[in-house]
């Protein structure tokens, strides 16, 4: 099976799953998807100093809830495995020795003052400091003399001179690297771990990786980690990097940045559905060519290529995510909109952990009244609060409503009819607006909206019967009484 697809998505886990990395992982799971192929997870947690604690976990936990399902990986093993970088130093230690015997790679005693003082020079030189090659010509003498010393070694590449090293890149084309300007680089660090650059070479020759779809920070790596291929005389992946995506003001989308939703976990907890963030995602890069915009898993696994990708930089458009959300949250059942609203209002202290069935049938017509508007469940909040707040604030426009000359006389007769009813329901209060209408001779916004504003607190909302059925009539009585 030399030719099998086999694509891998390989976090450091160094935080949570951010919109980046779910870009990178999904593009990887797709073209998996697209081939037939295989989609493997793999940790590179070689950087120690880097790690933090079940981000490897969190990450994937988050994968799966996006619906980026793998073949391979740590949890589920595979033929490939371990699938974790630090479970496979042996294979590592094995071939680092292949080329420390083939001359490839040497030993680096340099103590870290010497760096230090090396680099020094160099700037003070106006140079750009370069990566130290002191010692690419060690005699075995001075070596015995180090170990002597009791110094412990690095272990460096030794980068071929004056060579071109292409980049055949699937996204951007030719990319063309000087191996001058690179420096006999770091393959292993003196404490035996080796470093991202060799490791990944290793996983993804021994993993039988096909293609390598990664973001475009790792472009500059790519020169280095073809040069240990060749080393090893074996035949590169194809690779594919993915240009940075922007936020709104043109900028590198940082960690940091709050401008945006940055992580995967925000998202869940905030009440977006995986299909929609997917979708959202896909778009950050893809494109199928035509205007359609709205795209399920299944037509992306039909239809997503590595053509389509752009090498321009992707923006990252709240309004767009929030729209999109909204269109996939409009289409759900109204079920599912109740499960993924309960928490957020459970959390604000609007209904009880252990709802009663009449409670939840009542959350039920809230939801109903929102789902067209909310662009994510955590939204119910603030737009349902009027149903669960004994106050409510009054905007200027509704305060100017209830000034308006007949409103004491609409109110005063709403409130008759309210207090008589023998029955609450939606259609004694459909029937009772009709009595009001009549006994005041005022209809349409001169009716309703003093109604509304009476017992919402705002000039605008949803259908008003039925906000006045789900108020419930003693807190409609309650809010007749502060308005007049
Ligand atoms: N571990 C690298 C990262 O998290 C992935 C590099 C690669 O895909 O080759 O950025």
């Amino acid at each position: 099976m030399a030719n099998e697809v086999r694509l891998r998505y390989a976090p450091s886990p160094t935080g949570h799953l951010h919109i980046g990395g779910a870009r990178t992982a999904l593009f990887n799971y797709l073209f998996a998807r697209r081939h037939g192929g295989k989609f493997i997870v793999r940790i590179e947690d070689t950087d120690q100093t880097r790690n933090v604690e079940n981000a490897a976990e969190e990450q994937m936990k988050n994968l799966k809830w996006l619906g980026v399902e793998w073949d391979e990986s740590v949890d589920i093993g595979g033929p490939y495995g371990p699938y974790r970088s630090m479970d496979r130093l042996d294979l590592y230690r094995k071939y680092i020795d292949q080329l420390l015997a083939e001359g490839k790679a040497y030993y680096c005693y340099a103590t870290k003052e010497e760096l230090d003082a090396e680099r020094e020079e160099q700037i003070a030189r106006g140079e750009t400091p370069k990566i130290s090659e002191k010692h690419r010509n060690v005699t075995p003498e001075q070596r015995e003399q180090y170990e002597r010393e009791g110094r412990v070694p690095s272990i460096h590449f030794r980068v071929p001179e004056n060579r071109v090293y292409v980049v055949n890149d699937l996204i951007r084309g030719e990319v063309k690297f000087d191996s001058d300007s690179t420096g006999d680089f770091v393959i292993c660090r003196p404490d035996g771990i080796p470093t991202y650059n060799f490791a990944v070479v290793i996983d993804d020759y021994l993993m039988k990786i096909s293609h390598v779809v990664r973001g475009e920070e790792h472009l500059s790596n790519t020169p280095r980690q073809l040069m240990i291929y060749e080393a090893f005389g074996w035949e590169p992946p194809k690779f594919a990097h993915l240009a940075l995506i922007l936020n709104q003001e043109g900028k590198k989308m940082s960690k940091r940045d709050e401008s945006i939703i940055q992580f995967i976990e925000q998202y869940r907890e905030l009440g977006f559905l995986p299909d929609a963030i997917v979708n959202f995602i896909v778009l950050l890069g893809w494109s199928s060519g035509g205007e359609e915009e709205i795209f399920s898993k299944q037509e992306l696994i039909e239809q997503f290529s590595l053509e389509r990708v752009s090498k321009a930089p992707a923006v990252f458009d709240t309004v767009k995510m929030n729209w999109m959300n909204n269109y996939y949250l409009k289409r759900q059942p109204l079920e599912t909109v109740v499960e993924m609203c309960l928490p957020h209002l459970q959390k604000a202290g609007f209904v009880d952990e252990q709802p009663t069935p009449q409670e939840i049938e009542r959350v039920q017509g809230i939801v109903a009244l929102y789902q067209e508007e909310m662009a994510y469940c955590a939204q119910i909040v603030p737009l349902a609060s009027l149903f669960f707040l004994d106050e409510v604030e009054m905007d200027e426009e509704a305060r100017g409503v209830l000034q308006e000359p007949q409103v004491p006389d609409v109110l005063a007769s709403f409130r008759k009819h309210i207090e008589a009813l023998s029955e609450y329901t939606v259609e004694s209060i459909k029937a009772l607006l009709k009595e009001v209408q009549k006994e005041t001779g005022q209809k349409g916004k001169a009716l309703f909206m003093p109604i509304r504003v009476a017992v919402t607190g705002q000039a605008h909302g949803r259908d008003l019967v039925q906000t006045i059925y789900l108020l419930g009539r003693s807190r409609v009585l309650e809010r007749l009484k502060r308005v007049v």
